[in-house]
């Protein structure tokens, strides 16, 4: 959503959320496009890639993958086979890999689908260049190195038999090796580093193929994370990669629900489930129709004196009062004008005034999980992207 749109008038978007559903999340695509954008200058010459594993975190890969399509990314990343599945459903040209690798007797559906596993451990390999000699066909595959997250990846000690044995190496066309980042949210972290110096010794043991670490707090590292190519997901999205970057990237979710209820509750009263919260003087209180089913997390509840989050009513921050319930968000009211304080107004619970970094430092989570838990109930709306 543009800025002038969100500032224009506390119930912009009421009009688009249909009938019955109170809650809207509203995706972006035009701050989509305007984020891998950035990604790409920053990275280039390096090629961007895309991650669009868990349906786009969220976001909806069926919507999101076309429009990075469109500014010309090629390469896709995907966890499992099943995502690759839909998401060549999606980009019949696209270059797609998956982290997740093979699971055994996969191979044959990696191959019809033209979905790139990306091998893990000297069985996989052994399994995919089994497949290749089986179908006569070098078949493209990238290799995860470890670099020290010990996580997934072909352990340092596995590579001395891999990179010895040509004639495994021959039987498939490695097209990628890569490695991954533990700790590229902390940019100052030593560890950042000794990944980087890491990869580049393992791989120069292995055939000059493309290689590519960073994924978006690596890309924001600098030049020497880039290598060939780089694989960021969350800063498409909007979220990002680490508090101290020089760039801000552009909001593309924003969640907004709806105010339900309106009283004056009376001092001496409590609200909410466990009545945690004592009223000490009469308070307004709006409640709204979003709640941890919605993916605001139980943990955003008020109390024990930590500083409650805020939704807002336009400019007007309003601060949760007592628990978060399933389907319900009790907020104090008592100070905002009843142009905004009305029934059946929007009230933004994510979006441009509450970044979702915001919302995760609250409810003691990342950004990720934030984005990962939208969009399960309230009504989708696409906005922008030509779409
Ligand atoms: C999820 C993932 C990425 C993308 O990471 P972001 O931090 O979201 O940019 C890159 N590489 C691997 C291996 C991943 O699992």
């Amino acid at each position: 959503m543009s800025e002038e749109a969100e500032a224009a008038s506390p119930k912009t978007s009421s009009s688009d959320a249909p009938a019955g559903a109170p809650g809207l999340v509203t995706i972006d695509l035009d701050a989509l496009a305007s984020n891998y954008r950035h990604l790409r200058e920053r990275a280039a010459p390096a090629e961007c890639a895309a991650v669009v594993k868990a349906d786009a975190y969220g976001l909806g890969a069926a919507k999101v993958a076309p429009v990075l399509w469109r500014e010309g990314c090629r390469t896709f990343y995907v966890a499992t086979l099943a995502e690759g599945r839909s998401l060549r459903a999606l980009l019949p040209e696209a270059t797609i890999y998956a982290f997740d690798g093979l699971m055994p007797r996969t191979a044959d559906l990696f191959a019809d689908l033209e979905v790139r596993p990306v091998l893990n451990s000297i069985d996989e390999i052994r399994e995919w260049a089994a497949h290749c000699r089986m179908a006569g066909k070098r078949l493209p595959a990238g290799l995860h190195l470890d670099s020290g997250m010990n996580r997934l990846g072909l352990p340092e000690a596995e590579l001395d038999a891999v990179a010895s044995d040509r004639a495994l190496l021959e039987s498939f066309e490695l097209s990628l090796v890569m490695s991954h980042l533990a700790c590229s949210d902390t940019p100052e972290h030593p560890k950042n580093q000794a990944q980087r110096d890491r990869f580049d010794a393992l791989r120069r043991r292995l055939p000059d193929v493309p290689a590519s670490l960073a994924n978006s707090g690596g890309v924001m590292l600098g030049e020497s994370y880039h290598f060939n190519q780089v694989r960021p997901g969350i800063a498409l999205y909007g979220g990002q990669p680490a508090a101290g970057n020089d760039h801000r990237f552009e909001n593309v979710v924003t969640l907004e629900s709806r105010i339900l209820q309106l009283r004056t509750s009376p001092a001496g009263d409590t609200i909410g489930y466990g009545a945690t919260r004592h009223i000490d003087a009469p308070r307004r209180i709006a409640t709204i129709a979003a709640g941890y089913a919605d993916g605001i997390s139980w943990l955003l509840s008020a109390g024990d004196g930590k500083p409650p989050l805020s939704v807002y009513l336009g400019p007007h921050p309003a601060p949760v009062m007592g628990r978060i319930s399933m389907d319900l968000i009790t907020v104090d009211v008592t100070d905002i004008p009843d142009e905004y304080a009305s029934r059946g107004a929007m009230v933004q619970i994510i979006g441009p005034r509450q970044p979702i970094e915001a919302i995760a430092e609250q409810a003691q989570t990342v950004n990720y999980e934030i984005l990962t838990n939208l969009c399960r109930r309230a009504a989708r709306r696409y906005v922008g992207g030509d779409a």
